[in-house]
């Protein structure tokens, strides 16, 4: 099917293409020198106090944050319950039981202190919060206090929230690990990666050596003649990052400001075009001193509107449009292992949800020709 108006583009050019290229020209293909770039670049990004390890998904990066935890038979993990799956299957696979918190309103759909509060019980381990469609969760700094206090981890979700703020401090580096994901249709797009941040020298060493087999040493080093060979000093993966992908994101992350602020432009386009409206956007009412990253345009339409004729509509006009998220307590894997009532907030929004088209090269005109189209279906 080719769209009229895609629901994501990249914002690549001439300079991805040169990175890529470079990197075959010069003979070693996976993590090397652009890696560790790439993984300079982001720490200065994040604050220059801030460690990164970069990987080769953002699946990856919250799976071997959960390992260097620890989890022990019976720890609970506390996660969204508006999330991408993918933080409930890393729970589980690290050995950990997932818990989930609901969005704090139909305005604010990030977790709240409170509704993580509800979920504490003393098998609590570790706290995941998302920075959901790029806007930071109002209450980390709060919740950040409440799990040094109470001994419990915090890691942060910031696959959708890379640049976004709160008091100039970058989302992923509050708690104990931020996790990113360079997945094609995010901010920083490299097709798969993804960056393990921490403040902790203890914890991201931890998380090296998972990285790579728990290697002691790497194959670069060995062939830079500075070791021969290597011990493997706790059990690993490989979730190594390849060069191509390490020097597109070098590219990317200069790209990042930028595009985040178009992305907020046409935000601000969408919000104008649907006030006085029966479409709400949400977060409108997050604190000054937070900037989202404006990840995707979500919208919550109108109580009993059948979602699936709506997008079957667009799709007519040649608008693609997307589901954050179709609930993965649902999925077949998950069926019998939550209780939606405990979460009444997340499963209204995973059931009214809708997501527009919103991507850095987007024309402002594109966005007033798919609001008006929506406005036009649901009327
Ligand atoms: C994309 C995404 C992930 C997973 O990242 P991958 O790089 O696709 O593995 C995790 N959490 C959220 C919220 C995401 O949007």
């Amino acid at each position: 099917m080719s769209w009229k108006t895609q629901l994501f583009k990249l914002n690549y050019d001439l300079e991805e293409e040169k990175a890529a290229l470079e990197v075959i020209s010069s003979g070693w293909l996976t993590m090397g020198e652009k890696t560790v770039q790439f993984e300079k670049n982001f720490s200065k990004f994040l604050g220059n106090e801030i460690n990164c390890i970069a990987v080769s998904s953002g699946t990856a990066s919250m799976h071997i944050a959960l390992m260097a935890l620890n989890l022990k038979k019976n720890d609970e993990v506390i996660i969204p319950a508006l999330t991408f799956v993918s933080d409930a299957n890393t729970v589980y696979l690290s050995g950990g039981k997932p818990v989930l918190a609901d969005s704090a309103s139909l305005d604010n759909w990030n977790v709240s202190l409170d509704s993580i509060k509800k979920k504490i019980t003393k098998n609590t381990k570790a706290i995941i919060v998302v920075h959901f469609a790029g806007y930071p969760c109002s209450e980390i700094e709060e919740i950040t206090k409440f799990c040094e206090k109470n001994n419990i981890f915090l890691l942060e979700d910031v696959a959708h929230a890379p640049g976004a703020t709160i008091n100039n401090q970058c989302c992923g580096t509050f708690g104990d690990f931020g996790s990113f994901s360079f997945f094609s249709n995010k901010n920083l797009s490299v097709g798969e990666g993804g960056m393990v941040s921490s403040k902790d020298p203890k914890l991201i060493e931890k998380a090296k050596f998972l990285r790579s087999h728990g290697m002691t040493s790497l194959t670069f080093d060995r062939h830079k003649g500075r070791t021969n060979s290597y011990d493997v000093a706790k059990i690993g993966l490989n979730y190594r990052i390849d060069e191509i992908r390490s020097a597109i994101g070098i590219v990317q992350l200069k790209k990042l400001k930028k595009g985040n602020s178009k992305r907020k432009l046409l935000t601000k386009k969408y919000i104008e075009n649907f006030s006085n409206t029966e479409i709400k956007i949400p977060f409108t009412n997050q604190p000054k001193n937070s900037e989202s990253a404006f990840h995707i345009l979500p919208i919550l339409l109108p109580q009993g509107s059948n979602r699936e004729e709506i997008m079957n509509e667009l799709k007519s006009r040649g608008i693609q449009s997307s589901i954050h998220y179709p609930p993965f307590w649902g999925f077949t894997a998950y069926k019998k292992l939550f209780n939606q009532r405990e979460y009444p907030i997340s499963a209204q929004i995973c059931s009214r949800e809708l997501t527009l088209p919103l991507y850095p090269t987007m024309e402002l005109k594109k966005v007033d020709e798919v609001s008006s189209s929506l406005i036009n279906i649901l009327s």
